[in-house]
C-alpha cells in the first residue's frame, strides 16, 4: 500500500486542491465563450470631486454573469485570465468598451468626466499595447487627459525596462497614471522617484479604519498631504459612511469613490448620474 504513494500523494486526493483545479479549468473555458459572445459587461463606479461637488470620473470595473457559473468575481477571473495571457484580448475588449462609453458620454456634452481603466502587468509587457491604444485615441479622437490608466504599485516597481518605458510613452501620449491599492502592498514609494504618475488612489483597507484606528487616521492624512505636495491627484476608495467622507472632507482629499455614493452601476445608469450631478 504505502509503497504505490508517490512523494506528492497528499496534494493529487486532496479534495480542495481538486475542485479548486476544476473550478479554474471550467472558469478559463467559459471566459473563452463569454468573451466571443461579449458576455463580460463593464460596469462603472463613479468618483467625486469633492471640492466641485461634482461626479468627474468614472473607474471601468469587468462583470461577468455566466450561465453556468454564475457571478464570477473579476478578482478571480483576471488573475485566471493573466496567468494564460487571455488577459491580452480581454484587457483590450474592456479597454476598448470604456473608451466608447466615455466617448459617448463626451457626445452628449458631458465632456467633463474620465474614465480611469484598470491594467495588468501582462498587457503593458505587451508589443502591441501601444500601438492599440494609439489607433484608439486616433478612431475615437478622445481627449488622452480624459483616460486614467490603473497599475499597480507591483507594476511600478517592476524593474523591466519595457514596462517603465510603455508607461511613459503611455504619458507622452497624454494619458494619466493613477497608482491603484496605494499603500496595500509591501513596496516601498522609491518609485515614485522613476515614474511620474498622476493620481494615487489610497487603498480602501485605509479608508475602513480612519474613524477606528489613530494611527492609520494620520497615515492617510500624511498620504494626502504627500500627494498635495507632490502635485498629484489623490482619489480615496471604500468611501462607505459619513464619518468616512468627514474625514476625508477634514483631511483635503479631492477625489472619493465608494459604495457611499454608489456602487459600480451600467453604463446607462452612470449617465444618469452624470446628468443629474451635472445640472
Ligand atoms: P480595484 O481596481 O481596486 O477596484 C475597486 C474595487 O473595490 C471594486 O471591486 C469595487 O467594486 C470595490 N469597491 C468600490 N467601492 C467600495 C466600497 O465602498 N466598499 C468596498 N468594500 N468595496 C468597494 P471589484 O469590481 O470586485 O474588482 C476587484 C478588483 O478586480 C479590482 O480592484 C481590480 O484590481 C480587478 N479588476 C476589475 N476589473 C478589472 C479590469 O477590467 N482589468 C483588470 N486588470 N483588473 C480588474
Ligand atoms: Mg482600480
Ligand atoms: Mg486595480
Ligand atoms: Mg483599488
Amino acid at each position: 500500500e504505502a509503497k504505490k504513494k508517490g512523494k506528492n500523494q497528499w496534494a493529487m486526493y486532496d479534495p480542495t486542491f481538486e475542485q479548486e483545479r476544476i473550478r479554474k479549468s471550467l472558469i478559463r473555458q467559459r471566459l473563452h465563450v463569454a468573451l466571443e459572445q461579449h458576455a463580460i459587461s463593464v460596469y462603472y463606479q463613479p468618483i467625486i470631486d469633492m471640492k466641485k461637488n461634482q461626479l468627474v470620473g468614472m473607474e471601468a470595473l469587468a462583470r461577468w454573469n455566466d450561465e453556468e457559473l454564475g457571478f464570477v468575481p473579476p478578482n478571480e477571473f483576471i488573475s485566471i485570465a493573466e496567468e494564460d495571457g487571455f488577459i491580452i484580448p480581454l484587457g483590450e475588449y474592456i479597454f476598448q468598451t470604456a473608451v466608447c462609453d466615455l466617448k459617448r458620454l463626451h457626445e452628449q456634452g458631458l465632456t467633463h468626466v474620465y474614465v480611469s481603466i484598470n491594467l495588468s502587468l501582462r498587457q503593458l509587457k505587451n508589443e502591441q499595447f501601444l500601438s492599440f491604444v494609439q489607433q484608439l485615441l486616433e478612431k475615437t479622437s478622445l481627449q488622452p487627459n480624459h483616460i486614467e490608466l490603473e497599475i499597480t504599485e507591483n507594476i511600478a516597481l517592476s524593474d523591466e525596462k519595457q514596462v517603465i518605458e510603455t508607461i511613459h510613452a503611455l504619458k507622452q501620449m497624454g494619458i494619466r497614471i493613477a497608482i491603484d491599492d496605494f499603500g496595500s502592498g509591501y513596496s516601498s514609494i522609491g518609485y515614485l522617484r522613476h515614474i511620474s504618475v498622476d493620481t494615487l488612489k489610497i487603498d480602501k483597507s485605509f479608508i475602513f479604519e480612519v474613524t477606528t484606528n489613530e494611527h492609520t487616521a494620520k497615515l492617510t492624512e500624511a498620504i494626502i498631504a504627500l500627494a498635495h505636495r507632490l502635485h498629484l491627484h489623490i482619489v480615496a476608495e471604500g468611501v462607505e459612511t459619513d464619518q468616512h467622507v468627514s474625514f476625508l472632507q477634514s483631511t483635503h482629499c479631492d477625489k472619493v469613490q465608494g459604495y457611499f455614493f454608489s456602487p459600480p452601476v451600467p453604463f446607462e445608469k452612470v449617465v444618469k448620474q452624470v446628468q443629474a450631478a451635472h445640472i
